[in-house]
C-alpha cells in the first residue's frame, strides 16, 4: 500500500534508510579526525543554485546529493574544536530519535495523543531540572528567541493598564518600557519592535565591570521613566550574556521587580541550564522567582536543533496572552482533541513539530545527568582555557570568565590598536582555514575579542591547549606578515 509520495519499492528504500545510519554513524564517530570547518567548492554553489527538479532523481540520487554537497562540508559543530557563537553540539542519539520524529510525523498541538503527553512530562522535567515550580507552565518552542518573544507577549499582556489584545498599542495612555542590559540578546531587541512597543522603549541599562546589570542605573531609569509618565513595564536579566557569558544579578533583580510591580524575565538562552548543576547553581541563584524564563535545548544541553523552552510561572496568564478558540478549535472537542493541554493556547504556532521526542528519546536513554555533566565540564574547561591564556604572555584575556565564553586576544609585540584588530581579524581565518579551531569574534570596550564559546561536550583538553599553542604562533606570523614587530620575535 502505498501513496504516490511514498517508494514503490519497499525494501530498495529500507535498503537506503540502513546505508544512511551506517554512513551518519561513521560520520559522528570519526568526526575528530576531520578539520572544524571545511569550505564550499564551485561545485557545491552549483549545486545550490540548480532550479526547482520536476522529475525527481529518487532518494539514491537525493541521497548523493546530500553526501557530496551537505554532508561533506558539515563538521563544524560536531567537531570538538569548534567554539563560535554559542551553538550545541548535537549528540549521536539525535540520528535515531529524528529518524523517529521524520517517520510519526506528528502535529503536536493538542489531543489526548502521545505527543502531546510526551511534550507535557518533558516539560514538567525540564522545570524540575532548573527547580521552577512545578504550578508553571511551559511551551517547548523554535529556540529562546521565540521564548524571549512570547515571554514579552505574556507580559504585555498582562501587566499592560488596559486590554492590549483588544486594543492594542493605540490603546494605551502611555508608552510601555522595557530594561534589559547594555549586553541583552539582539533577540531582546526584536521582541521590543514586533510587540509594537518600540524600541525606543527598550531602556539598555549599563553594566559593570564584569558585563552585570548595573543596579543603580537600572532602579534611576525606573525613577526617571515613571516622571515622564511612562510604564515600566519588564525587566529581562541575562543568565548568560552572549558576549562573555555575564551573569546579571536575578536575586537583585527579582527584588527591583517586586518592588516596582515589573515583570521578570530571564533570558537564560544557554546559562539558566546552570540551575540543574549543584556545583555551580549560584550563578543564576533567584531564577526560580523570574515570572518567566527562556532557555535553549540546542544549545548547551545539544537536543537537535531547534528547540528552546518557555516557562512561565503564572500559568493562567500564559494561557489569557494567547489562548483563542474559532469554531474548528473547539475546545470542547471530544476524540482526539481533548488531551490534557491545548499548546496553541499557550503560543503562536498551532501546527508544531514533534520536538519533544529527541528531547524525551535522550532522557531516557542517556538520563539528564550526563548532560549536565557535560555544563560543569565546559564550565571547568572556560576556567582552564583562561588560565592557559593568562600563562601565555603574547595573549591577553579580555574580560572576567563567569561561565563558558573565553575573550581573548594576540597581542605580541603589537601596541597600535588598529593593527590588533586586523592580526586578530586574520587569526580568526587562519584559524579556521588550518583546520585548528572555530572561533567568532565581537567587541569589547570598542576592541575587537577573539571568542571561545565552549558548548561543547567533545571538546578535551588538548583542544584548548592546541587553540592557545596555535593562536600565539598564527598571530606572531600574521604580525610579521603586517611587517609591524619592530623590536623582533626574538627579543620577545
Ligand atoms: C542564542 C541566544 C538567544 C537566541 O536563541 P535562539 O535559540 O538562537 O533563538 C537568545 N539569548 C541568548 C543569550 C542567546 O545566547
Amino acid at each position: 500500500m502505498t501513496g504516490r509520495l511514498d517508494p514503490e519499492d519497499w525494501e530498495a528504500f529500507r535498503r537506503l534508510a540502513h546505508r544512511m545510519a551506517d554512513d551518519l554513524t561513521e560520520h559522528l564517530k570519526t568526526i575528530a579526525a576531520k578539520p572544524p570547518a571545511v569550505p564550499l567548492e564551485p561545485a557545491d554553489y552549483a549545486a545550490f543554485e540548480e532550479p526547482l527538479p520536476w522529475t525527481g532523481v529518487g532518494w539514491e540520487g537525493a541521497y548523493d546529493q546530500f553526501r557530496r554537497h551537505v554532508l561533506a562540508n558539515h563538521t563544524l559543530n560536531l567537531h570538538p574544536r569548534f567554539w563560535g557563537w554559542v551553538v550545541g553540539t548535537g549528540h549521536a542519539g539525535a540520528l535515531l530519535s529524528e529518524m523517529a520524529v521524520g517517520a510519526l510525523n506528528a502535529a503536536a498541538s493538542g489531543g489526548d495523543v502521545a505527543s502531546v503527553w510526551v511534550e507535557q512530562q518533558v516539560v514538567d522535567w525540564l522545570k524540575h531540572l532548573l527547580e521552577y515550580p512545578g504550578s508553571a507552565s511551559g511551551l517547548l518552542v523554535s529556540g529562546a528567541s521565540m521564548a524571549n518573544l512570547l515571554a514579552l507577549a505574556v507580559a504585555r499582556n498582562t501587566r499592560a493598564p488596559d486590554d492590549v489584545r483588544r486594543g492594542g498599542i493605540p490603546a494605551l495612555s502611555a508608552p510601555l518600557v522595557v530594561y534589559a542590559s547594555e549586553e541583552r540578546h539582539s533577540s531582546v531587541d526584536k521582541s521590543v519592535e514586533l510587540l509594537g512597543l518600540g524600541r525606543d522603549n527598550l531602556r539598555l541599562v549599563a553594566v559593570d565591570a564584569a558585563y552585570r546589570i548595573d543596579l543603580v542605573a537600572l532602579r534611576r531609569a525606573i525613577a526617571e521613566d515613571r516622571r515622564a509618565g511612562r510604564i515600566p513595564l519588564a525587566v529581562v536579566g541575562s543568565a548568560g550574556t552572549v558576549n562573555t557569558a555575564a551573569f546579571d544579578d536575578l536575586t537583585a533583580l527579582a527584588d527591583v521587580a517586586a518592588a516596582e510591580g515589573l515583570w521578570l524575565h530571564v533570558d537564560g538562552a544557554f546559562g539558566a541550564l546552570l540551575a540543574a548543576s549543584a556545583v555551580y547553581r549560584d550563578r543564576v541563584a533567584g531564577l526560580d522567582r523570574a515570572d518567566s524564563v527562556a532557555f535553549d535545548l540546542h544549545k548547551w544541553l545539544h537536543m537537535p536543533y531547534g528547540v528552546g523552552c518557555l516557562l512561565v510561572r503564572d500559568a493562567a496568564a500564559h494561557r489569557q496572552a494567547f489562548a483563542l478558540h474559532p469554531d474548528y478549535l473547539d475546545e470542547t472537542a471530544l476524540g482526539p482533541f481533548s488531551g490534557p493541554v491545548r499548546f496553541d493556547d499557550y503560543g503562536i504556532e498551532l501546527s508544531r513539530p514533534f520536538r519533544a521526542l529527541s528531547v524525551w528519546m535522550a532522557f531516557w536513554a542517556l538520563g539528564a545527568r550526563p548532560f549536565i555533566d557535560a555544563i560543569e565540564e565546559n564550565m571547568r574547561q572556560a576556567e582552564l582555557l583562561a588560565k592557559l591564556i593568562d600563562g601565555e604572555p603574547r595573549l591577553e584575556r579580555m574580560a572576567p570568565v563567569q561561565g563558558n565564553i573565553v575573550c581573548f586576544r594576540y597581542v605580541g609585540d603589537l601596541a597600535d590598536e588598529d593593527l590588533l584588530t586586523t592580526v586578530n581579524q586574520r587569526l580568526i581565518l587562519a584559524l579556521g582555514l588550518t583546520g585548528t579551531a572555530v572561533l567568532s569574534d565581537t567587541r569589547l570596550g570598542g576592541k575587537l575579542a577573539l571568542r571561545a564559546s565552549i558548548t561543547n561536550h567533545r571538546t578535551r583538553r588538548e583542544d584548548l591547549e592546541l587553540l592557545v599553542r596555535e593562536t600565539a604562533r598564527w598571530g606572531d606570523e600574521l604580525a610579521k606578515g603586517l611587517g609591524s614587530a619592530p623590536e623582533g620575535a626574538e627579543k620577545a
